[in-house]
């Protein structure tokens, strides 16, 4: 018997969980334009593989085809391979389906580029944990680093071979916590890096004997697990748009409106961006996560941070200037939150708003009243009623396909449900295993 090659063709569902079926790897080229079957329904499989409310049911049929530009194949230590590619999936005639997560993103970035010229360029910042305890006393550590070496120089030259390219890597603050920085990525590009950096974390910690978890939140009495999503724009030359030495905190005046919607829908977003159960325990004031609905400058307890350039390099401020989304976390699915942030920052350049002054304080210290009158909100503070926010905004809801909002809702719903009689040690147990 002679193994067969095999290729899995995969989506990054509503569930952020990455899902598909193989085919044998000769027969790549039909498979480019015919794909392989995928049911509607399966939209509704939450990350605990309970199925949501679907208006679909047993019916209907689909196709998830393979997108070469997202092909991945990589080996490991042992002699291990992994091969998959992601795609989209259309309907039987071709056209894009509306849950398909690439084509919700792609309808945002056409957006954005309707109504600026700017093209997207992001980063997605990773946090994740080992699972274990790890050596203690060791944030930012040398010792917890070195006792990882071998995982972590496996995942980066995994990473690279993967067509990702490797930033930085780091022994995190928290406990057996790591991050790991790849580079920016134009359009969908930075998304489709986001799901095969997370699915090759997993696989190379597997590798090396250990479990690698995204979850937002392992432990309250400690930090969580943060995705940071840096955004910058660019013209159709590549000439950088994010910066404007005398605007606002170095921003642009297109940067200035798309910050002032991302910070106004901000709790409307929430669910899509932050959209597990245990999200809201990571979303507390303190934890340099996200709290209040405030711009930031330099400031790691803003949600949305106006990041630092160094004027060591003048010539490239322009280039390196960011902002940087950080009410995020790896329970979402990278394209619909990316998508979810730029439709919050279209419509702020629509509404022509402007950002408020960024804050300095402990806004945890303010009444709501005094937060109010600044223009600030404490963020939901659990996922009902982050979804409540979402599903009440007509404008937010209309930035996707018509049934999607309320597809969303009965799939969160159905994840609600499925852990309700866990106490919140057993509800971030669940999301461990299961991101
Ligand atoms: N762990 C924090 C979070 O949950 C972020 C810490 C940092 O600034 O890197 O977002
Ligand atoms: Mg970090």
């Amino acid at each position: 018997m002679k193994p067969m090659p095999l290729i899995f063709a995969a989506t990054c569902d509503i569930a952020g969980k990455v899902r598909g079926k193989a085919f044998p790897a000769d027969q790549l080229d039909r498979r480019l334009s015919r794909g392989v079957g995928w049911v509607p329904t399966n939209v509704q499989i939450n990350c605990f593989d309970g199925i949501g409310d679907s208006p679909f049911g047993s019916l209907g049929d689909l196709l998830l085809v393979p997108d070469p530009a997202c092909e991945v194949k990589v080996g490991f230590e042992g002699g291990a391979t992994e091969h998959f590619m992601l795609g989209d999936i259309v309907t039987l005639e071709g056209d894009p389906w509306a849950f398909c997560t690439r084509q919700l993103l792609r309808e945002a970035l056409a957006r954005l580029h309707r109504l600026s010229g700017a093209h997207l360029v992001s980063a997605f910042e990773h946090e994740f944990q080992l699972r274990g305890t790890g050596l203690p006393n060791e944030g930012f550590g040398r010792n917890a680093f070195e006792r990882q070496r071998v995982f972590l120089e496996s995942l980066m030259g995994t990473l690279k071979a993967a067509g990702l390219t490797p930033d930085s890597i780091m022994k995190e603050y928290g406990p057996n916590q790591f991050e790991v920085v790849v580079a920016p990525g134009t359009g969908v590009k930075s998304a489709d890096d986001a799901v095969i950096l997370r699915e090759l974390t997993r696989s190379a910690a597997q590798h090396a004997g250990e479990a690698a978890t995204f979850a937002p939140i392992l432990d309250t009495a400690s930090v969580g697990n943060g995705v940071h999503i840096h955004l910058s724009f660019r013209d159709d030359t590549g000439t950088p748009l994010t910066y404007d030495e005398n605007g606002a905190c170095g921003m642009s005046g297109l940067t200035d409106a798309f910050a002032a919607g991302v910070l106004k829908y901000m709790p409307a977003i929430l669910a899509l961006t932050a959209p597990s159960v245990v999200s809201y325990e990571r979303l507390t004031p303190h934890r340099w996560s996200a709290a209040y609905n405030n711009l930031g400058f330099r400031d790691r307890e803003a949600s949305l941070r106006v990041c630092p350039v160094t004027s060591r390099e003048p010539a490239s401020v322009a280039k390196q200037f960011n902002i940087e989304y950080r009410a995020a976390d790896a329970a979402a699915c990278p394209h619909l939150a990316l998508a979810a942030v730029v439709h919050a920052g279209c419509q702020g350049i629509e509404e022509e708003l402007r950002a408020p002054p960024a804050t300095e304080d402990d806004l945890s210290l303010l009444s709501p009243g005094e937060l109010a009158a600044r223009g600030f909100t404490r963020l939901p503070e659990t996922l009902e009623a982050a979804l409540d926010a979402f599903t009440g905004s007509d404008t937010v809801t209309g930035w996707f396909p018509e049934q999607f909002a309320d597809v969303y809702r009965s799939h969160k719903e159905s994840e609600i449900a499925h852990i309700a009689d866990l106490d919140t040690a057993g509800k971030c147990a669940a999301y461990a295993d299961t991101y």
